[in-house]
């Protein structure tokens, strides 16, 4: 049923309306020169009916974030003087990309939308308080500006841009700053919103991020959330392709500010790149990846500097499974050990994930031995209160500063001298809580913080640099004996 209305796009009768998303962000909207060469690539890519979802200017997004905590503190004054910032800023790069009328009018417009920004922020300051609620309105308006200016410069470029209100398109839940997609009228909206522009051959141009209730309340996707906007896009329209610009050459094998030798990977699997994206490589938001992979559109991730580099492209199934894609590490996480007062019953899981989601704390990684839990969390703050809930019941401790470090690539699990090779690569550095995870692309273990950067250069060298290893690797010859979940804590499970 859904599968025939959505493809609409491909219908009988024309060679159909297949078009492409490009979503740009915030560097590659950063300044007049960087939209400058958003409307080239654009104008290469209009044969292919690109759809443009963009982000706010670079740290646009944080500095609105931070003037809405000042206007919540009563530094109203301190709240207006960054607005005045960001306004003057949107204005120069408007006077840098557009003359004539069409210079005034967006100037207009930004007039308006800092009105409304301001009255928001008198609100806030007025109620004393900063909530969800208005975060979404006053964060929304990032995307807002950066997508008018977009407009703007390809328009005075000749290019039949066309304004599309996210708000009229991506349908959510109410769970503000982190709201969820209802899939069925946001892919009915796309359908009959967009579909029309482009068969008249406009380019629909919109902000990412954001989105409203039913009843029109705006909502925004979670940080990061116009990667997941333009996946939203892209799968509800039946792309051919979703691009995702940024300002580096791909998803790298590992971070490059931690190795200086890490490489771009050519291709790669949506899991994989989920996986990478969960265990905290920063290059997508980690919700990105759903909705293209259900409606099984291929994701680009390319450079808007170096547009003739040919980006990372990630796909359902590829032919390098069995090696090592990337490293990923993620910092700042703690251990928490929860041991049963008594003994341990199974209730004693259903309370603690309880317990967390009552504060609102995700769950990491989980292991469970008869005597106790241990889990990863990414954030110490709501831990006191929980234990306190759990007393009676458990004890909680926790200890800080430790980094996850995660392997990940198809089958690695598969193959048990990847696990070898790493632990020999890692040898001397206290390893704890390792973890192959519930997936066969994720090896994962903890290290303490102050060791994380020289693990992952070692991990680097072992799988990226010795020559020979990137060569490609057989099928293995015999299953591993691993082929479910194993987690391996003091006490070990399985
Ligand atoms: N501007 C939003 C943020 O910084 C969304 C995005 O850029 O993806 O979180
Ligand atoms: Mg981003």
């Amino acid at each position: 049923m859904r599968q025939a209305r959505m493809s609409g796009l491909s219908e009988p009768g024309g060679e159909g309306e297949e078009c492409l998303v490009m979503k740009f962000g915030g560097t590659s909207v950063q300044d007049a020169a960087a939209i400058g060469r958003l409307c080239q690539l654009v104008r290469r890519a209009l044969p292919q009916r690109p759809v443009l979802v963009v982000s706010a200017l670079a740290k646009v997004t944080d500095q609105l974030m931070n003037a809405g905590w000042a206007a919540g503190e009563g530094h109203l004054e301190a709240a207006r003087e960054s607005l005045q910032h960001l306004r003057q800023r949107h204005e120069a790069v408007a006077d840098g990309l557009v003359g004539g009328d069409k210079h005034d009018r967006l100037h207009n417009e930004f007039a308006r939308e800092f009105d409304a920004l301001a009255a928001v922020l008198s609100r806030i300051a007025w109620e004393k308080a900063f909530t969800p609620h208005v975060q979404d309105q006053l964060l929304g308006v990032g995307e807002s500006l950066s997508s008018k200016l977009v407009h703007a410069a390809l328009r005075s470029e000749g290019v039949e841009a066309v304004l599309v209100d996210p708000r009229e398109c991506i349908i959510t839940d109410a769970a503000h700053t982190r709201a969820t997609p209802l899939w069925d009228e946001t892919n009915e909206r796309l359908q009959s919103l967009l579909i029309p522009l482009l068969k008249s051959g406009q380019i629909p141009v919109m902000g990412g991020f954001v989105g409203a209730t039913r009843d029109g309340i705006p909502t925004t996707l979670g940080r990061g959330g116009s990667d997941f906007s333009a996946s939203i896009v892209g799968a509800g329209l039946h792309a051919r392709r979703i691009e995702i610009w940024t300002d580096v050459d791909g998803v790298m094998t590992t971070d490059p500010a931690l190795c200086s030798d890490a490489r771009r990977v050519a291709r790669m699997t949506f899991d994989e790149a989920a996986e990478l994206a969960y265990f905290g490589a920063k290059v997508l938001h980690p919700a990105t990846l759903a909705p293209a992979m259900r409606g099984n559109v291929p994701v680009w991730v390319l450079n808007s500097r170096n547009p003739d580099c040919p980006g990372t492209e990630i796909v359902a199934h590829c032919e390098t499974d069995g090696r090592v894609k990337a490293i990923t590490s993620k910092q700042g996480v703690a251990i928490v050990d929860i041991e049963p007062v008594r003994w341990f019953a199974p209730e004693l899981l259903r309370e603690v994930f309880d317990v967390f989601e009552r504060h609102e704390h995700s769950l990491d990684l989980l292991s469970a031995s008869r005597g106790s839990l241990a889990l990863l969390v990414s954030s110490v703050t709501a831990l006191p209160a929980i234990a306190e809930e759990l007393k009676g019941l458990a004890h909680v401790r926790w200890e800080n500063h430790k980094a996850l470090v995660c392997l990940v690539g198809e089958q690695i699990r598969r193959r048990p001298e990847i696990a070898s090779q790493a632990f020999r690569a890692v040898a001397g550095i206290d390893v704890r809580m390792i973890c192959q995870g519930a997936s066969e692309r994720n090896i994962s273990f903890l290290v303490d913080e102050s060791r994380v950067v020289e693990a992952v250069r070692r991990l680097h060298h072992s799988f990226f640099s010795v020559p020979g290893l990137s060569a490609p690797v057989p099928e293995p010859a015999v299953e591993a004996s691993s082929s479910h979940a194993m987690c391996q804590a003091e006490g070990a499970w399985q």
